[in-house]
């Protein structure tokens, strides 16, 4: 019995939102889908994987553009940089101050009108330097 399909959506995508907001691993949807099974174990991937591109959509999260091979995800939608890890993988932020002056210098070598830009910094992380120095 699916009486009530809407409420039962916005259920899902709302524990879909308050697991994503708990972790600031930038998950993707396999990821998610492992977290939000702990809570609705019935719930499928496609739904998950649904639900966290109609948030992207609707500004309600991050859909994040940086290398790898899967789309990760981001309950913080303040603009902020990330830094990947070149060996595992793993995204996070970095804590720096926009560099709004990029927009002015890249206005003015095109025909654009610039909104804004993307950095993603690129490094190894601190896990994958010790195992590194354990090996
Ligand atoms: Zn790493
Ligand atoms: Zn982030």
């Amino acid at each position: 019995m699916d009486q009530l399909p809407n409420m039962r959506l916005t259920t899902q995508r709302q524990i879909i939102l308050e697991e994503l907001a708990k972790v600031t691993s930038h998950p993707t949807a396999n990821d998610l889908y492992d977290i939000v099974r702990q809570r609705l174990p019935r719930i499928g991937l496609g739904t998950v994987y649904r639900n966290l591109e109609l948030m992207a959509e609707s500004g309600l999260i991050l859909k994040l553009e940086v290398g790898g091979t899967q789309k990760r995800f981001d309950a913080t939608i303040n603009p902020h940089y990330h830094i990947r890890c070149t060996q595992c993988g793993k995204v996070d932020d970095i804590d720096i101050p926009m560099q709004h002056h990029i927009n002015e210098i890249a206005a003015a070598a095109c025909d654009y009108q610039i909104f804004g830009h993307h950095i993603e910094f690129s490094g190894i992380c601190d896990d994958c330097i010790q195992m590194k120095k354990e090996h």
